[in-house]
């Protein structure tokens, strides 16, 4: 059976009392289903409250927008892989292009990144994707092999088969314009190649960008996409709800 994750990003929105109204909701509203996986991206501050939330249920996981590389020390404001851990998560976002392109985050960084969440016991999701000047460029695969290779360089296939990856293209996020299934799954194919060559092939590849309720059933229809990350349309928990029930073939 083909399995389907849907992750959702919450951004810098859903605090602790709104991540427990959020599960109350979509708890009722979404009933485990088979092969199907959601997980949760929320702000720091709400980890704890949202994976209390989710304890119940195997089928839904908590993960970290982002962490610091080092595993404590005087980095005031970052949280590190083993403080998300103890508050509950199970996963962490690596190099969103909100942390590359808002916040300057290098290739570098995402490297240090997977490895402290690796060590930690944390799926990384790494993120990658192409700006639009790339894309019109003609840079997109070029761009994506650059930061697969920045971040996930001298990994196993056994360690990288612990991860998953996120195939968002900058131009796609909070835009409300999404990448087509033909040209997603284009990359899905590459990134998949680019796994596959180092012992990886079973990595799930997510897509992400301006993913709603009207795209959802075409987007999952190309059968390279492994499930979605989503920012914007996952924050209300009932049409979140709605979207995790999407039927695909
Ligand atoms: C994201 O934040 O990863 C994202 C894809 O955002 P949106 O769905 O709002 O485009």
């Amino acid at each position: 059976m083909r399995e389907l994750l849907f992750a959702a990003n919450w951004k810098m929105n859903l605090g602790p009392d709104d991540a427990r109204a959020y599960f109350q909701t979509f708890r009722a509203r979404y009933h485990r289903h088979d092969g199907r996986l959601a997980w949760f991206f929320p702000p720091a501050v709400a980890l704890e409250a949202a994976a209390q939330a989710v304890r119940e249920r195997p089928d839904l996981l908590v993960g970290v927008q982002d962490i610091h590389w080092e595993p404590k020390g005087a980095f005031t404001g970052a949280v590190s892989a083993p403080l998300a851990v103890q508050a509950g998560a199970r996963a962490a976002l690596v190099g969103h292009s909100e942390r590359r392109h808002v916040f300057g985050e290098t290739d570098e960084e995402t490297k240090r990144k997977v490895a402290a969440a690796l060590a930690a016991g944390l799926v990384p999701v790494l993120c990658v994707g192409e700006t639009l000047a790339e894309r019109e460029a003609g840079h997109t695969l070029a761009v994506v092999n650059r930061q697969l290779s920045a971040a996930l360089g001298g990994l196993d296939g056994a360690t990288l088969g612990r991860l998953s990856v996120a195939y968002e293209p900058v131009w796609a996020i909070g835009t409300g314009r999404n990448a087509t299934p033909q040209d997603a799954g284009a990359v899905h194919r590459e990134i998949r190649a680019w796994l596959t060559g180092r012992g990886a092939p079973r990595v799930r590849v997510l897509y992400g960008g301006s993913v709603s309720l009207k795209n959802i059933a075409e987007l999952l229809a190309e059968r390279e996409l492994d499930g979605v990350l989503v920012g914007g349309a996952s924050l209300e928990a009932e049409a979140w709800a709605q979207l995790v029930q999407t039927p695909a073939t």
